[in-house]
């Protein structure tokens, strides 16, 4: 259950997704299952997979590495077309909005100022992902995706040192021996979509985690969000590439890693650890990539 701490990881978490979840994607089958809905599916299918042939157009450069990504992850992966978790799952489903819990894995206090702080930095993150994408581009539906932070998760009330309602707050609810924000808002825990036993209704949901924790080193992501050191975090708020955040990031959205391998052609990228601080031209269009593959699922 435990998950790695030291490394990126990637495998393991969406592992752990299907061994914990089945009933949930039985429930989303189920719901997807009538007649009607099939035949639109395989009608889209059909057209989107003619325009993604027409749209896509990476740099001739990284066609043949891109090929070689795309085969190891199909190679590799075990459920890779069956799997609905994704941050491209979680996007769709909630409009083009992220929404987060911050686990605050820490005893150390947090000002109003520095809560939002760490939102303001989040959402830069996410948005040097999301920018890869012209509106449009590939059916990509959305100009901007938005991060909204819905709740803080802490040992101790007294360590958050505010008393708004800009967010919600659970206190003490210990999961992986860390503060969590409830399961019934969570989207790692309710695939379905089904929120009606968060205290907050759908709107407050989290989609993903950023799992904050003293005196990490590295990360780790996957579809239930990212976990860096919070030192880390507070540390690198005033820098415009936070890398190992947006490196688990990637893994959210179902990019790999690259310890055993590297593409052919291609230098330091940020998913080849430790050899890229930023998204480059090659991460961006692992990124396109992996959408292109799953756009047909939502119609796009
Ligand atoms: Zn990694």
């Amino acid at each position: 259950m435990r998950r790695r701490t030291t490394m990126f990881g990637l495998a393991t978490t969406f592992a752990l997704v299907t061994a914990l979840a089945p009933t949930a994607y039985a429930a989303q089958d189920d719901v997807g299952a009538s007649a009607a809905t099939t035949t639109d599916v395989v009608a889209s299918t059909t057209d989107a997979a003619i325009r993604s042939d027409q749209d896509w157009n990476p740099p001739s450069h990284l066609v043949n590495p891109l090929n070689e990504v795309w085969n190891h992850v199909e190679s590799t992966y075990p459920d890779l077309y069956g799997f609905r978790n994704y941050g491209w799952d979680q996007l769709i489903a909630n409009n083009g909005q992220i929404n987060y819990c911050v686990r605050w894995d820490s005893a150390a206090p947090v000002s109003a100022q520095l809560r939002d702080e760490i939102h303001v930095a989040l959402q830069r993150q996410v948005s040097k992902w999301m920018d890869v994408f012209q509106p449009g581009e590939l059916g990509w539906p959305y100009d901007h995706v938005e991060v909204k932070v819905v709740g803080w998760a802490v040992r101790d009330r007294s360590t958050l040192q505010w008393n708004d309602d800009s967010v919600d707050i659970y206190v003490n609810d210990i999961r992986e021996n860390a503060p969590q924000c409830a399961e019934p808002c969570g989207r790692f825990f309710n695939q379905d979509g089904d929120y009606s036993r968060c205290p907050g209704g759908a709107d407050r949901h989290y989609d993903q985690s950023l799992w904050l924790t003293s005196g990490m080193g590295g990360g780790a992501g996957g579809d239930w969000g990212q976990r860096i050191g919070s030192e880390y975090m507070v540390g690198s708020l005033g820098q415009d590439n936070i890398h190992i955040l947006l490196h688990e990031i990637g893994h959210t959205f179902g990019l790999d890693d690259f310890y055993d391998w590297t593409p052919s052609g291609v230098g330091g990228f940020l998913m080849k650890a430790g050899s890229a601080s930023e998204v480059t031209e090659f991460d961006a269009w692992m990124f396109k990539d992996f959408w292109r593959h799953l756009r047909d699922r939502y119609g796009l």
